[in-house]
């Protein structure tokens, strides 16, 4: 996603930021590069057009020309108007003062929008602590209402569903009804899509909206669609105003055009993101994170939420304690690891470190084997040897090499590796320099 965007734009930004004064002539080839690399992107025309008239007018405005460092300036300018385009600050559903909040779920068939009805009421309940139920109102789609059985009771949330006999509006109302009985915080609608936007579809929507009147409507939206995509959210807007839109298939190679078009073209933000099938691969959009994201200046923040919602203080502190005292375990390390790799795959976290974006993590492939290899041998120790690696000798190696399908070799290194690890770690948390020759040369 992005990534041929992203490289293009990093590329034409890293010979402005060359340079050590700009003339209008710099300007102006650099935003016909940017205005290329956005079209390539399948960025909606009338969109890129103002787009690099801001910039450029921004760019040429007396604080740049001739001024010290004028490229980072540009880089600077760019990066505020992408954020601008994709609906500046970040947004997120509001709630009613009097529960139920109730969010309807609009969107064409296979937008991901009964997957994002659950992902949503995952993400309202684990952020918010809110009570969610679900109401299954897709009664047009094979298999929508026990798709949302089973991926709602994954997330937590209550199911009201009554089969696909019933009209919808009909459903909706009562489920209203039942999470008005049941003191829900949340009722989020999901409701029928079609192949394309039609007038039955829009109908529906509308007198389910007259019968549950929603705090929030979201429109899901398939970011692999492109420029259809926007279309689509520009049809729906004009039958049934909408607040937010939910943008799916992220993790897809789409190019991104759909994602910075949207907002521009309808006028309603970005509220969130889906990254992927899973339940949890789902979050908030933010326009700022997103457009350092696409500029390579990384994402630093998302990687911080990422790493708190997985760690645990008190844990946290209990092992930095240990470390301090080189009481840190092979175990412990495991376990690390273990809530690293929850934190999504390696790759995607690099994504969000400035400098690795594009092409540099292209060429730098994580090879998420070598962990499984790591795990796996850890995994055949017994929870002695894990707390003691100095008992690993010779027939203990052979048994781990055989347990693990490894080689004596690699436990080896391992082994070693932690060894040297633990040694840096104590002399860290005594406030010494470790003595790095010293410990090459063991
Ligand atoms: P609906 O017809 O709009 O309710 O669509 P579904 O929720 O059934 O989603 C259609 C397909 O897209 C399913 O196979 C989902 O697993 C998949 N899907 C949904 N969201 C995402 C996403 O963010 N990334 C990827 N890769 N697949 C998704």
């Amino acid at each position: 996603m992005f990534d041929a965007l992203s490289d293009k734009l990093q590329a034409t930004l890293s010979d402005v930021r060359a340079r050590g004064t700009l003339t209008e002539d710099d300007i102006n080839k650099a935003m016909r590069e940017i205005r290329l690399a956005l079209l390539e992107a399948d960025v909606n025309f009338k969109v890129v057009k103002s787009f690099t008239a801001n910039v450029k007018e921004r760019a040429l405005g007396a604080d740049v020309l001739g001024q010290l460092n004028p490229g980072q300036q540009v880089v600077k300018i760019v990066s505020d108007e992408l954020t601008s385009l994709m609906g500046g600050a970040a947004a997120g559903v509001s709630f009613s003062p009097r529960p139920p909040t109730v969010i309807l779920m609009a969107g064409l068939q296979g937008s991901g929008k009964t997957t994002a009805t659950a992902k949503l009421a995952r993400h309202l309940r684990e952020q918010n602590g809110s009570s969610v139920a679900v109401a299954a109102c897709d009664v047009y789609r094979p298999a929508a209402v026990d798709q949302l059985v089973k991926v709602g009771a994954q997330a937590g949330a209550t199911v009201y569903e009554q089969g696909t006999d019933r009209d919808p509006v009909d459903i909706a109302g009562w489920a209203l009804d039942r999470a008005k009985q049941e003191g829900k915080d949340v009722l989020i609608v999901d409701t029928s899509g079609r192949l394309h936007v039609d007038e039955r579809l829009m109908d529906e929507l509308v007198r389910i909206r007259k019968v549950v009147r929603p705090h929030t409507i979201l429109l899901v939206v398939d970011a692999m669609t492109g420029q259809d995509a926007v279309n689509v959210a520009e049809q729906f807007a004009q039958a049934v105003q909408f607040d937010g839109v939910v943008m799916t298939k992220l993790d897809g190679d789409a190019r991104g055009g759909a994602a910075l078009s949207v907002k521009a073209v309808t006028g309603k933000p970005i509220l969130f993101a889906s990254t992927g099938e899973k339940l949890d691969q789902f979050e908030r959009f933010h326009p700022d994170r997103m457009a350092q994201r696409i500029l390579g200046m990384g994402d630093v923040m998302s990687l911080i939420e990422k790493a708190e919602s997985q760690f645990d203080e008190d844990q946290a502190k209990d092992l930095e304690k240990r470390l301090r005292k080189g009481e840190f375990t092979l175990e412990d390390f495991l376990s690390q690891l273990r809530m690293m790799r929850k934190m999504g795959p390696l790759q995607s976290l690099l994504g969000m470190i400035p400098g690795f974006a594009g092409n540099q993590l292209k060429n730098m492939k994580v090879d998420e084997r070598e962990l499984d290899r790591v795990q796996a041998i850890i995994l055949s120790m017994t929870v002695e040897e894990r707390r003691r690696p100095e008992l690993i000798n010779g027939s203990r190696r052979l048994r781990i090499a055989k347990g693990s399908g490894t080689s004596v070799q690699q436990v080896n290194g391992l082994v070693k590796q932690f060894g040297q690890m633990r040694k840096v770690m104590q002399q860290l948390g005594k406030g010494k320099m470790p003595d790095m020759a010293a410990l090459m040369r063991q």
